[in-house]
């Protein structure tokens, strides 16, 4: 194309690439969602404090967002939130955080309303319409990269244990919301199984995986039992060099590809999941 007399403008675009070999982690985040969901909830009877439908449709969003985006090694999502982590060796769009971050929201958003019918069967979707932030951080090591995701099931697990017992306390206890605040305050772990059991004879363990731990989506090959020889190859995999070669790098695209993308509900915090996967970070 010919040179412009306006073309100088380009040059106050600022260069915003995310720092090379870091996992980069964009997290997106429901605008507004207590008021969508009062609204949901006024209108159509939804589910406190899971609607699981509404939990499902994140799911299944995300699976989009990860099956059309192959660099991504691993998401997980609880509530109105997600966080997909793209490996540290992706390259998508030269790590502009910008088109990296604007590309999960739309593909995230789009698939939302696009799949809302499918899980509020007899719920259209109506204005105010659902939308999305989103944000970029780039964690330099696995350690940090575990503890973001950690402290993402942790928050999981506090505020739907918190959660749990607040509604039972309301539903089942005849309390309203601020006499269940009242008894909650001060409260820890122990004395909100407590409260669930002793009042209302719920084991809080039996409760849905789902909605204790959150969802996890990520690309499912072998499992690899430990000790085992494959255990061997994938620690071999994690020696490999930071930058791989076109060709290494051309088969994992196309064994990613293949691979099924799966959401399951399983610990994050301990070590076992991710022995038992080395591929998902290697
Ligand atoms: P912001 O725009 O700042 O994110 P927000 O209202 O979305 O504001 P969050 O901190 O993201 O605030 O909280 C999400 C809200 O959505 C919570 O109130 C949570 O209870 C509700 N919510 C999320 N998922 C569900 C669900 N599956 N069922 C019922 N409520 C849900
Ligand atoms: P990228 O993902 O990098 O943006 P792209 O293929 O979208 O790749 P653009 O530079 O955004 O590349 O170019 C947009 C393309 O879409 C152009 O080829 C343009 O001709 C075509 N296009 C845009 N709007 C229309 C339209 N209304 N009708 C037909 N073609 C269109
Ligand atoms: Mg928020
Ligand atoms: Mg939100
Ligand atoms: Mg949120
Ligand atoms: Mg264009
Ligand atoms: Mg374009």
């Amino acid at each position: 194309m010919a040179n412009s007399k306006f073309e100088y403008v380009r040059n106050f675009e600022q260069p915003d690439s995310l720092m090379p070999n870091t996992w980069i982690v964009v997290r997106i985040d429901g605008r507004g969602f207590t008021n969508f969901y009062s609204r949901m909830c006024a209108k159509y009877e939804f589910e406190k404090p899971n609607d699981k439908r509404a939990l499902d449709l994140m799911n299944a969003a995300a699976k989009a967002v990860v099956t059309d985006l192959p660099q991504i090694a691993i998401s997980y999502g609880v509530s109105d939130e997600y966080s997909f982590v793209f490996h540290k060796t992706c390259n998508l769009f030269e790590r502009r955080a910008s088109k990296l971050v604007s590309t999960v929201v739309s593909t995230f958003t789009a698939n939302y309303v696009y799949l809302w019918s499918t899980y509020f069967t007899d719920t259209p979707l109506s204005f105010p319409l659902p939308t999305f932030d989103g944000r970029a951080v780039c964690y330099p090591t696995v350690q940090n990269l575990r503890d973001y995701m950690s402290w993402r099931q942790a928050d999981c697990h506090i505020n739907n244990l918190y959660n749990t017992a607040f509604w039972k306390l309301i539903q089942l206890g005849g309390l309203d919301n601020k006499e269940a605040e009242k008894t909650l305050a001060g409260t820890l772990a122990a004395d909100k199984n407590e409260i669930l059991f002793s009042r209302f004879k719920i084991n809080y363990n039996n409760e849905p995986e789902m909605f204790k731990k959150g969802s996890i989506i990520f690309r499912d090959y072998e499992l690899v039992e430990p000790g085992s020889h494959n255990e061997a190859a994938a620690a071999d995999a994690l020696a490999e060099p930071a930058v791989q070669s076109k060709s290494q790098a051309e088969k994992d695209k196309k064994r990613r590809a293949k691979a099924k993308v799966v959401v399951e509900h399983l610990d994050i915090i301990r070590d076992e999941f991710w022995d038992k996967r080395p591929w998902i970070l290697s």
